[in-house]
């Protein structure tokens, strides 16, 4: 990728207007998007993720302070995963598909063919660093895009690597990556992409979706929330609890379909506290802090953040906190209101609220006086439970007795609704989502069956056209 230079003109006073430039020029060159291109770019970013999967583990953990196992898991192995899927339907999910055209086109034919849609901004966030990154840059790739990454500033070593790897690896006319932070990313936001994907807060959602308005450019925004959890006596509590555990203090809970409070049945809210208490001590051990399996609160002003949520709380599991590593304890808190700052805002941190419901009606309730969330977790063995919250809830997903793993199905489409965002990729979806699904048409010239319509509009057309218009409106068999 040719670095910004004084070619151009513009390029003194706008860093990326050559970068961009040559990711236009490569788009319209066409190179992209032919299938072989696509094969051999997944292909590349494949290799790239495996030839440096100790490396992009490693970076992640030293800028979020994740565990490692969890970070090959998470970050390379999920990025792998979403390839493999992409290579191995690539013609399938990028070929055309054929519709059926009412008798007044005949003869015709029709299809739906995928285009893609030119240069796509990618904006990650920190939390998830690689993957959120990657899993994007592989579906848009696999659409047949150009893309401009820009990694989180706040995970410099991925950003760094990332950076240094893409190059090496990719089309470097074809995938570019440019660092930094707000102004970076205000700056190149100020230029026409075909599709931004930006993944991060509502607050910074709002920011991006302004500026694409300004270009009419489509964006999908994959942003956050309060993801609830709900749980009756219908279920074993202990492996719910170990569930509820792993999903919750995966990467210390700063995971965007975390569990973010439980609401629970009274009959078995003691239970589960109970539960959640031998959980943790089975995963974490004693003292968390003292575990390879327990991460780190990114930063001080996240830290600082989540304290503010716990102040006058009485934790019944953990609250233990020691500033100069931004460790917090696997916390548990019982008895806050609906009005408790920590039921306010997303926690996305290692604190969870147990709230008792009487049951369905409530949970439901509480749940809409909130956006609608990016994910719902309901566990219950009970049928008309489930379909309660299958007929009368709204999310972004909702999983049944697991949390958080949906998010890593290739076959299921991830993102949100409503105030957690909007547009879904993943697989077959990222074609979808990176391409325009246009129609195309074909109808031959002869017989020439439109000179119905032609003016002028005659007593025998009129009478032919009446004939024709009758029949097709009237009652329908099933009607
Ligand atoms: P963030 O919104 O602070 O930052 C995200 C990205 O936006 C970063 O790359 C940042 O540099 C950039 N940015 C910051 N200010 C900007 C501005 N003014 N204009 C343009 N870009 C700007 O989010 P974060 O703190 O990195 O991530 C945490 C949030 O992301 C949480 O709310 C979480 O729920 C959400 N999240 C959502 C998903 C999802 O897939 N739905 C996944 C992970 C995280």
């Amino acid at each position: 990728m040719p670095l910004p230079d004084d070619r151009s003109g513009d390029a003194v006073h706008d860093p990326y207007a050559v970068t961009l430039d040559t990711l236009r020029t490569t788009f319209r060159s066409g190179r992209t998007h032919g299938l072989d291109w696509r094969r051999e770019q997944l292909q590349a970013l494949r290799r790239m993720m495996s030839e440096h999967r100790e490396a992009l583990s490693a970076a992640a953990s030293q800028d979020i302070g994740k565990p490692r196992p969890e970070a090959e898991l998470a970050e390379v192995f999920t990025v792998v995963q979403e390839v493999d899927a992409l290579l191995d339907n690539l013609e399938r999910w990028t070929g055309s598909r054929k519709v059926r055209l009412p008798l007044t086109f005949q003869p015709a034919t029709a299809r739906l063919q995928h285009r893609p849609k030119g240069v796509l901004l990618v904006i990650g966030p920190w939390n998830y660093p690689v993957q959120l990154l990657l899993s994007p840059l592989a579906g848009a790739l696999a659409a047949g895009n150009t893309v401009l990454l820009k990694p989180s500033e706040v995970a410099p070593a991925v950003s760094s690597l990332v950076a240094d790897l893409v190059p090496r690896y990719l089309d470097p006319e074809a995938v570019a990556v440019v660092e930094g932070g707000a102004a970076e990313a205000t700056a190149l936001l100020a230029h026409r992409f075909d599709h931004v994907v930006f993944t991060g807060s509502q607050r910074v959602g709002r920011i991006v979706m302004r500026a694409a308005a300004e270009h009419l450019t489509p964006v999908t925004l994959e942003l956050g929330g309060k993801s609830p959890v709900f749980v009756d006596a219908s279920v074993h509590l202990r492996t719910v609890a170990q569930r509820l555990v792993w999903g919750k203090f995966l990467n210390v809970g700063q995971t965007c379909v975390a569990p973010d409070y439980v609401m629970v049945t009274p009959e078995v809210h003691d239970a589960l506290v109970d539960e959640l208490r031998r959980a943790i001590r089975a995963a974490f051990g004693r003292d968390p802090r003292r575990s390879s399996d327990y991460g780190r609160v990114v930063n001080d002003l996240h830290f600082d953040r989540l304290l503010g949520l716990l102040e006058g709380t009485d934790p019944v599991i953990g609250g233990e906190h020691e500033r100069s590593e931004r460790y917090l304890a696997p916390t548990v808190v019982t008895g806050v209101g609906l009005d408790h700052a920590l039921m306010q805002e997303e926690i996305f941190g290692p604190v969870l609220p147990v709230l008792r419901v009487a049951g369905v009606t409530e949970a439901l309730e509480v749940v809409e006086a909130n956006p609608h969330p990016l994910s719902f977790y309901v566990f219950s063995e009970d049928a008309q439970v489930r379909s309660r919250f299958e007929e009368e809830s709204l999310s972004g997903a909702l999983a049944f007795n697991l949390p958080v793993a949906h998010q890593s199905a290739p076959g299921l489409p991830f993102g949100g609704v409503g105030g957690s965002g909007f547009g879904r990729y993943h697989g077959e979806h990222s074609i979808q989502e990176f391409s325009h699904e246009r129609p195309v048409l074909s109808k031959p010239l002869r017989p020439d069956t439109l000179a119905m319509l032609y003016p002028p509009s005659t007593r025998w057309k009129r009478l032919v056209n009446d004939r024709v218009l009758t029949r097709l409106m009237g009652v329908r068999k099933d009607a």
